[in-house]
């Protein structure tokens, strides 16, 4: 495994992670989550991520549980909650968003249900509209203090947002956050490499970035149709499917011009994708999903493969991406 600082923290955090999204609690019950973190864990991965709003809270608690059973060293692996929209259906107004009250309950909340002292990470999941940035900062900012929290950060902030929550922070002394929760792989580039360009040096801002493979898209999975036992063809996700396959059949297209840049390596796609993920110097850790071992296996190849993208193979990789 290699170790990434997240930004310019001195948290190391293994380079591939792993996260409970769409599959913990449903897709993947108690043995297949002991199982998968045990293996991830085995392989070197420190960090598990997680949201309050993850199956509401039943991820956190799944995750807590297994990572008690397996009684890893609590100094050894980071583990994050995110705040935003809630941990229960219908949530009633001050059950969700970003106010100091329901920041505060979902870190307790989070804590309990992950078994832990204190959160590594805590991401705000959105950004909130009802709340003052500086209230949120504020929140957080105590949250560290208080040792509950050892570094905060956003998930889909605009970069106009992420720096008014710096200014905020410099101005009134209070601690900044620290990482940002993106969205990144081969069919969803430009907030992270456009947006967020003049971010990474000014802040030192981390990043833990999501949806590696497009949900399983750049698996090259979904090129002949939609598989049994696949998250696209989950009757719960069908919004999930509908997004990410449109409706023009481009965005497969694209993922089907990939397919001979990773067959001449000898590899196959995803592990093409998640190394191309890799790649980028600004990528603190690539999270992976995976609903089961066998494709947590195959991922954690990944990053052998990143050494294969020489300048030749990226630059294939652009012009099949421009097409
Ligand atoms: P991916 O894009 O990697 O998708 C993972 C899914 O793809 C798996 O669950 C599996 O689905 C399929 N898959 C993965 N590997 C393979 C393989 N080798 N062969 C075939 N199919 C494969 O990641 P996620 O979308 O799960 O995102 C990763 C994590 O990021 C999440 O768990 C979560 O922690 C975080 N996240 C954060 C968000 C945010 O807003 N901050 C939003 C979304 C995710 P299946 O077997 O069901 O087809």
């Amino acid at each position: 495994m290699e170790y990434r600082r997240l930004g310019s923290t001195g948290l190391k955090v293994s380079a591939l992670s792993y996260g409970a999204w769409v599959t913990f609690g449903r897709q993947v019950g108690r043995s297949e989550a002991r199982e998968l973190i045990a293996l991830a864990y085995d392989h070197g991965v420190n960090f598990f991520d997680n949201a309050e709003t993850y199956n509401a809270g039943d991820a956190e608690r799944l995750m807590g549980d297994v990572i008690a059973d397996l009684r890893l060293p609590r100094d050894a692996y980071t583990v994050s909650s995110k705040v935003f929209f809630g941990a229960v259906k219908d949530p009633k107004p001050t059950q969700r968003g970003l106010s100091r009250k329901h920041v505060f309950d979902a870190c307790h909340q989070a804590l309990d249900r992950l078994r832990v002292d204190y959160l590594d990470l805590y991401f705000c999941h959105r950004a909130d509209p009802d709340t003052p940035i500086l209230e949120t900062v504020l929140a957080m900012d105590t949250l560290v203090r208080q040792g509950k929290v050892m570094y905060w950060g956003t998930s889909e902030w605009a970069a106009s947002e992420i720096e008014e929550a710096h200014r905020l922070a410099r101005e009134h002394h209070l601690i900044a956050p620290s990482m940002e929760q993106p969205q990144y792989n081969l069919l969803h580039r430009e907030r992270f490499e456009q947006e967020y360009a003049a971010l990474y040096e000014r802040y030192g801002m981390g990043t833990t970035i999501w949806s590696p493979l497009a949900s399983g898209l750049l698996t090259g999975k979904y090129n002949d149709g939609i598989p049994d036992n696949s998250r696209m063809g989950h009757a719960d996700y069908a919004w999930l499917r509908e997004s990410l396959l449109g409706n023009d059949g481009a965005r497969l297209e694209t993922v089907r011009s990939l397919a001979p840049i990773a067959a001449d390596l000898g590899i196959p796609l995803a592990r093409l994708s998640l190394a191309w993920c890799l790649k980028n110097p600004n990528v603190s850790t690539v999270i992976l999903g995976a609903s089961r071992t066998s494709q947590l296996e195959e991922n954690l190849k990944a990053l052998d493969a990143a050494r294969l993208l020489d300048d030749a193979v990226m630059g294939r990789i652009e012009a099949a991406l421009s097409r």
